[in-house]
């Protein structure tokens, strides 16, 4: 029986919280950035939970977190940073609009993230920083991309649009690196519709960022519409327009509150597709060290199988897929040799990304499995 509703690659949560607190946000009058926005990095930076303290800005987006991050590290002309080429195309354009060079990087086979060994091959004496990438969740080898950046002393900038709440060894994507950049975008496991945050430990380069979001004007400029507030201010550098409105984090305060229990039901229902799907489906890496959020639920198809063909069958059965990620090597922009990426170019064809997101039902989850068996066989 083919179901009558689509069944989506991903939904967000929506619920009376939710609307409450947008109603809220409206109904006060204080629509931009204020003190809600500062109340959502509070507790932002609680959930990430470091040692010693970690210091958060929110953003309009992980992209403009990525992009500020480059210009608060002073990453520039005549400079390269190497970032994978499974990944979205803003991991790789923010270092072009820094006017730096991307260096594309190779894949590890199992877990889709940047192969670190392969990495140490690319640098050369302009390298400047890596921008690791936790591919679906699940976070990247970072042990070794420290040691990457301690012995050529790079910078590192985590790309964790996909890992919030994310656990690498028991400690929270977050507080590992030099900058890390998370995503609220309307797919993303904490979700606003647009939204993102930087997180570092250096004080510094967050207030740097927190001065590049708003025009390059002091932190202190958004008290202009409070009582207490002036009507002066400075401008102190070049800055752009990044910051994130009450709305959206308003939304994002009740998300946070949710996060836990939803990354929970996303790892409940990996286990469960893990448990039905067929046995000709190759999953990507899971391990009990660390805590793998399951933002999506890649799988690999057998190479004797075409995805399209599949991909039709499954939108026919009312089943929505996609195709995370097309590499960026093979995009026109960056089109590059395959033979600098033999794993991701294998790969590729046979990925696919399966419904993932919390709200999703045992049957939603039973229906998935047993359509996608039919057609793959068992
Ligand atoms: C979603 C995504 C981004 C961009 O996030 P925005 O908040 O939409 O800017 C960056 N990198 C990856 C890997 C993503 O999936």
């Amino acid at each position: 029986m083919i179901r009558e509703d689509f069944l989506p690659l991903a939904r967000p949560v929506v619920g009376p919280d939710e609307i409450a607190a947008v109603t809220e946000v409206l109904k006060s009058g204080m629509w931009t950035t204020g003190p809600k926005v500062a109340e959502f990095e509070r507790e932002f930076s609680a959930y990430l939970n470091a040692e010693g303290g970690v210091h958060t800005v929110a953003l309009n987006s992980c992209t403009s977190g990525l992009y500020l991050s480059l210009l608060a590290l002073g990453i520039g002309a005549g400079d390269e940073v190497i970032v994978p080429t499974w990944t979205f195309a803003a991991t790789a354009h923010v270092v072009e609009w820094a006017g730096a060079k991307p260096v594309l990087c190779d894949i590890e086979e199992d877990s889709l993230n940047i192969d670190v060994q392969k990495a140490e091959r690319l640098i050369t004496e302009n390298t400047k920083a890596i921008i690791p990438v936790h591919i679906a969740g699940y976070p990247c080898d970072m042990d070794a991309v420290a040691s990457l950046a301690e012995q050529y002393d790079i910078f590192v900038i985590e790309d964790a649009a996909h890992a919030v709440g994310t656990k690498y060894f028991g400690q929270k994507i977050g507080n590992l690196s030099d900058i890390t950049t998370f995503s609220f975008y309307a797919t993303k496991n904490l979700a606003m519709g647009e939204g993102g945050l930087a997180a570092s430990k250096d004080e510094r380069l967050i207030e740097k960022i927190r001065k590049l979001s708003y025009f390059g004007i002091n932190k202190e400029a958004f008290k202009r519409y409070e009582k207490r507030g002036t009507w002066f201010y400075d401008i102190e550098a070049l800055g752009y327009k990044c910051n994130l409105d009450s709305m959206h984090a308003a939304v994002g305060l009740v998300q946070l509150r949710k996060l836990d229990a939803m990354n929970e039901r996303r790892r409940a229902i990996a286990a469960a597709y893990k448990k039905g799907l067929s046995r000709r489906l190759t999953f990507t890496k899971d391990s009990d060290e660390h805590f793998h959020t399951y933002h999506l639920f890649p799988v690999l198809i057998p190479s004797s199988m075409d995805r399209d063909t599949l991909i039709t069958g499954l939108r026919d059965r009312n089943i929505g897929t996609s195709v995370h990620f097309r590499p960026l090597h093979l995009h026109s922009h960056y089109r590059l040799a395959a033979e600098k990426f033999p794993v991701a170019e294998r790969l590729f064809p046979r990925v696919l990304s399966l419904p993932m997101f919390s709200s999703m039902t045992d049957e939603d989850i039973d229906y998935v499995i047993t359509n996608i068996n039919e057609l793959v066989g068992s």
